[in-house]
C-alpha cells in the first residue's frame, strides 16, 4: 500500500487522523495552491503564518522518520503527475466549504480520496435530533452532546510509528518570494506554540466567563488561528482544558465556546446553501450603495468603536470577539448591508478565518441564520463602548487622535464630531434613525416570508 499524506490545514503530527489512519509506504505532502494563493494580496499575514508552519511540520515529520515534498502549484496537475508513481490512495481532513469540496471531487477522479474530520471533535452526520432531522438550536444540540463535553477526556489519534517514507527527491522548498509573497511581521502570540498559549490561558481561565467581552483586555486564549490551521486539534484542546486547575464553572464555560466552533461546521454540513443564502430564508431589500460598504471597510463610519476595530482589522487581521458583534450588526443592521458582503471583506483579512464559523456567525448577527439574534435586537454600538472599555482604551489605541478626548464623549453618539479641533468623519446614520429602518425591514422580511409559506 503507498498512499499519499496530504496535509492541508492540519499541520501537525500529534493527534493526526491521517498519520494514524496511514499504513506501509507514505508521502507526506504539502500543496501551496495557486488557486488560493493567486486571489490574495501580496501582504497576506495568513501565508507567513502558513509558511513557517509548514516548514515546522516538515522538521516535526523528519523527527518521525518521514518527511514532507513541498509543491507549489495546482492539485490537479499535482495528482495527474503523483499517479504515475503507483500511489493506491490519499488520505487528508475534510472541510464543508464548497470551494473544498469542489476541489476534492475532482481529485478523487484522479486518485482515490479518504478523507477524516480531523479539524472538528463532531462528525456532523452523526448527530441528529430525535424525528432524524439536524439540530438548529445551539442549546439543544449542546445539550444533546453532554455525554462529549462532560467527559474529561476525548480519546486522541496515535500515529502509526512503523510508517516508512517513499524514496523521492524531498529538497524542493520555495521561499515566501517564490509563492509572490512578502514576509509579514506577525503578532507576537503567533510565534508561541498552542501550548505555550494554553499554559499562559491557565492564567486567565479563572476570570475567563467575567472578563472575555471586555475588548480592551487579552482574556482569551488566543487560539483560534492555531485551531484554524491544525497546529493543535480540537480534540487535545479540548483535554488540554479539561486537565487545568481552574474552576469546573470556567472550564465549562471555555468548552461551550469550542462547541459553538463545532456547531457551526455542523451546521454547514447539513445546511451548505447557508455559505451563500440567508438560512431561515427571508428576502432583506438590502442597501446596495457600495460606498456606505467602503467606508465601514476602511473604519471611516463616524462610530469610534466599529472605526477602531475596523481599522485595527486592517492593520493585524485581528479583532476580539465582542467588537465582530458590533461591527456586524452595525453593517447588516444599521447599514442595512448584506451580511455576504461583511462576510466576505473578513475572509480576506481575519488571521483566523474559518469558513464555518464566519459564515455561522454572520448569518447570526443578521438574523438570517439558524439560533440568530433575534431582528429587533440591534446592538448600539455607543453603549457597547460604555460597558465594555469604559476608558476607551482600546479606541484610543487605535484612533491616536482620540487620545485626549474624554471617554464619556467618545461614547456619547456624536460626540467627537462636535469637538471642532477634531476631523473626524460625520456618523453615516443617526443610530436610533438607522435601527428603528432595520428593525422595519426585517420585520416586514419576515412577515413576507410567513404570508409566502
Ligand atoms: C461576525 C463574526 C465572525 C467570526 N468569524 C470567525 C472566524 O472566521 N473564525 C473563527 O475562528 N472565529 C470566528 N468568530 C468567533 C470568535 O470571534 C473567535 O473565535 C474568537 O474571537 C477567537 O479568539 P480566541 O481564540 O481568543 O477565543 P476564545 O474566547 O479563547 O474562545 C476559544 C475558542 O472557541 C471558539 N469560539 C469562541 N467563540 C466562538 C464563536 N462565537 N463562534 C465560533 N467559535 C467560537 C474559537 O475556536 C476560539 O478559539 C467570529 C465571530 C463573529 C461575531
Amino acid at each position: 500500500m503507498r498512499q499519499i499524506l496530504w496535509f492541508r490545514r492540519d499541520l501537525r503530527v500529534e493527534d493526526s487522523a491521517i498519520l494514524s489512519n496511514a499504513k506501509d509506504e507514505v508521502l507526506p505532502i504539502f500543496i501551496f495552491d495557486r488557486n488560493i494563493l493567486d486571489k490574495l494580496p501580496k501582504d497576506d499575514k495568513r501565508v507567513t503564518f502558513i509558511y513557517q508552519n509548514v516548514l515546522k511540520l516538515k522538521e516535526n515529520l523528519q523527527n518521525l522518520g518521514l518527511n514532507l515534498l513541498v509543491f507549489y502549484g495546482e492539485p490537479k496537475e499535482i495528482f495527474i503527475k503523483l499517479k504515475k508513481y503507483g500511489f493506491d490512495e490519499i488520505l487528508t481532513s475534510i472541510d464543508f466549504d464548497s470551494f473544498s469540496k469542489k476541489r476534492d471531487d475532482e481529485i478523487s477522479k484522479i486518485i482515490p480520496l479518504k478523507r477524516y474530520i480531523d479539524s472538528f471533535i463532531l462528525t456532523p452526520s452523526d448527530i441528529l435530533k430525535v424525528d432524524k432531522t439536524p439540530y438548529k438550536v445551539f442549546t439543544a444540540f449542546y445539550n444533546s452532546l453532554e455525554y462529549i463535553h462532560n467527559s474529561t477526556k476525548i480519546e486522541e489519534f496515535k500515529s502509526n510509528l512503523k510508517l516508512k517514507k517513499v524514496d523521492f527527491d524531498y529538497s524542493f522548498i520555495p521561499t515566501l518570494e517564490n509563492l509572490g509573497f512578502i514576509k509579514q511581521k506577525l503578532p507576537e502570540f503567533l510565534n508561541q506554540s498552542p501550548d505555550e498559549l494554553i499554559e499562559k490561558f491557565s492564567n486567565k481561565i479563572q476570570n475567563y466567563q467575567e472578563n472575555r467581552d471586555y475588548f480592551y483586555l487579552d482574556a482569551g486564549s488566543n487560539l483560534s488561528v492555531h485551531l484554524r490551521f491544525g497546529l493543535i486539534s480540537p480534540r487535545s484542546l479540548f483535554n488540554k482544558i479539561k486537565s487545568l486547575d481552574a474552576s469546573k464553572k470556567e472550564i465549562d464555560f471555555y468548552i461551550k465556546e469550542l462547541f459553538w466552533r463545532e456547531f457551526y461546521n455542523y451546521i454547514l454540513y447539513h445546511f451548505p446553501n447557508s455559505e451563500f443564502e440567508n438560512l431561515n430564508g427571508i428576502k432583506v431589500n438590502w442597501n446596495e450603495n457600495e460606498d456606505d460598504f467602503i467606508k465601514w471597510c476602511n473604519g471611516n463610519t463616524g462610530v469610534p468603536i466599529v472605526d477602531a476595530a475596523m481599522k485595527n482589522l486592517n492593520k493585524t487581521g485581528l479583532m476580539h470577539n465582542r467588537l465582530r458583534m458590533v461591527v456586524s450588526s452595525y453593517l447588516t443592521k444599521n447599514l442595512l448591508i448584506d451580511w455576504r458582503k461583511g462576510e466576505k471583506y473578513f475572509a480576506l483579512k481575519l488571521l483566523d478565518y474559518e469558513a464555518s464559523s464566519n459564515i455561522g456567525s454572520w448569518q447570526w448577527a443578521a438574523s438570517t441564520g439558524v439560533d440568530a439574534v433575534p431582528y429587533f435586537r440591534v446592538f448600539n454600538p455607543y453603549l457597547q463602548s460604555k460597558k465594555f472599555d469604559k476608558e476607551a482604551i482600546f479606541i484610543k489605541s487605535i484612533l491616536k487622535e482620540l487620545e485626549n478626548i474624554s471617554p464619556k464623549v467618545i461614547y456619547t453618539e456624536n460626540g467627537v464630531q462636535e469637538d471642532i479641533f477634531l476631523n473626524y468623519p460625520r456618523q453615516m446614520v443617526g443610530i436610533s434613525y438607522s435601527r428603528n429602518r432595520a428593525i422595519l425591514e426585517f420585520k416586514k422580511a419576515n412577515n413576507d416570508r410567513k404570508n409566502y409559506k
